[in-house]
């Protein structure tokens, strides 16, 4: 995986001169604002329940060793098993392990960007064992054989008649577009058949608690429920930050999560996993594994980076995000798209196969008013700027330029002297008042940029004094 700026801009430019594309994105993200702010509204105190969770958070990351040894005893003590693994490779043989084990040739799947993030499909996939994504976004998206575009809505950039010749071709019968009711009822029957066949059932984790090492889940379509109970063998992933130490701070986060993320009071589904099936229950898994990953995460402890671990991966950022609104998710080039797709993922894959994502943002600040942990992303923006700079993976011209404009702007004289040549030389250019920015420079559509006034501030500011 890895994506180079020309790469990324040839992408973002794409897509945005596709207008299916920019109505789709505009009419999902411009529901889940809306939504968003409405649920928010509807709190007591909105803001201050974001600066509870802030501490929350903040105080689970300062202590996450002590949390992840009580999560995995507590949750061995019910009956579940605990595997850890320090990168992608290992999370995704360690899930195929488990496969094999049980002899499982079919695998169902509820939504998970970590399984996303370890390519879990393709390695399932390559031994033989089919991963079916129950998710109605990622079920799209699987048959289009595309990833996600969203965090929430992997499937936000799919208009009804897409996904009618892609249910048509499964259902192997033609289905009207514009029956709805028909085409999820389609998905539903060719799905429910997979739940009873699968041998093993795939989900993410949304919170782990740590006091009773339970694995919490949300959904609003149920598969999550019937990933986790109708297998024999549940197997969850989780990355090494999910995790709060009791039940009154998960509490806060479902409180938040389903608000920012859907603006829901609460998901249509919340499950509880701990451990597998009792003796008695009616029914549930025999076996629960469950796969804790690191994957880079724990190089951000105690650095800059360590708030970026906050993330409950809740997407308001996104909608909010004006160059994800115009760029849509694939530009990004891995599963975590938009303004915290642009710091996690150098720190998962790293900065120098994802130089271009810390660039992909205005540093308008529209991500951290949207975030439910306040997570400060323009700072992490302008972190991972200045360690691409330090480790000199800006291009040559770049630094060529800045260091130019360091001596230069060292030196009144000079600079002076210069923003009278450049006036003089803008003249045959600029057209009432402003320049035309080439599309090529730009990072998205064109757009024009301001000429340079006739009289520098300085000129006026001694003008004024003198007069
Ligand atoms: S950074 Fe904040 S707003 Fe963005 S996905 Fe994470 S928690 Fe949600």
């Amino acid at each position: 995986m890895s994506l180079t700026r020309d790469r990324f801009r040839e992408q973002a430019l794409k897509a945005a001169a596709d207008p299916r594309l920019q109505a789709a994105l505009e009419g999902a993200t411009g529901r889940f604002r809306h939504a968003r702010l409405d649920a928010l509204a509807e709190l007591p105190d909105a803001d201050a329940l974001r600066d509870h969770f802030k501490a929350i958070r903040e105080a689970t990351l300062a202590r996450l060793d002590e949390h992840l040894t009580v999560f995995e005893q507590r949750a061995t003590e019910a009956g579940a098993h605990v595997h850890w693994a320090r990168d992608a490779t290992e999370a995704a043989y360690t899930v195929l392990r488990i496969a094999h084990r049980h002899g499982a040739s079919l695998a169902v799947k509820s939504k998970s960007m970590t399984a996303e993030e370890i390519h879990l499909n393709d390695v399932l996939e390559a031994a033989g064992v089919a991963p079916v994504e129950t998710d109605l976004g990622e079920w799209i998206i699987q048959l289009a054989n595309e990833p996600p575009s969203h965090i929430i809505g992997p499937a936000i950039h799919k208009t009804r008649q897409q996904v009618a010749e892609l249910f048509s071709r499964e259902a192997g019968r033609p289905l009207p577009p514009d029956d709805i009711p028909l085409l999820t009822s389609t998905a539903r029957r060719l799905l429910r058949e997979k739940f009873l066949a699968a041998g093993v059932g795939i989900s993410g984790v949304n919170v782990a608690v740590a006091e009773t090492g339970s694995v919490v889940l949300v959904t609003n379509e149920g598969n999550g429920r019937l990933v986790t109970s109708a297998p024999p063998v549940h197997v969850a992933i989780m990355g090494i930050e999910k995790i709060v130490p009791t039940w009154d701070d998960a509490a806060v986060w479902l409180a938040l999560l389903a608000r920012s993320a859907t603006g829901q009071p609460m998901s249509v589904y919340t499950s509880v996993i701990t451990g597998p099936a009792r003796p008695d229950d009616p029914d549930g898994p025999r076996e629960v594994h469950i796969v804790i990953l690191d994957n880079g995460r724990s190089r951000a402890l105690g650095t800059p980076f360590e708030e970026l671990l906050q993330c409950i991966r809740c997407g308001a950022c996104l909608n909010v995000c004006p160059v994800y609104r115009e760029a849509g998710g694939h530009a990004y080039g891995n599963p975590y798209s938009g303004p915290i797709g642009a710091v996690v993922a150098p720190l998962l894959f790293g900065l120098c196969e994802f130089p271009a994502l810390p660039e992909a943002s205005s540093l308008c600040g529209a991500c951290l008013d949207a975030c439910p942990a306040r997570i400060d992303i323009p700072r992490l923006l302008l972190e991972w700027r200045a360690t691409a700079v330090e480790e000199r993976l800006t291009p040559w011209y770049e630094r060529l330029a800045l260091r130019l404009a360091a001596r230069v702007l060292a030196h009144r004289r000079l600079a002076e002297a210069i923003s009278r040549a450049a006036r003089l030389l803008q003249r045959p250019f600029a057209h009432n008042g402003s320049f035309h920015l080439p599309t090529s420079l730009d990072v998205a559509r064109p757009r024009r940029l301001p000429a340079l006034a006739e009289r520098s501030f300085r000129e006026l500011w001694r003008d004024e004094l003198a007069g």
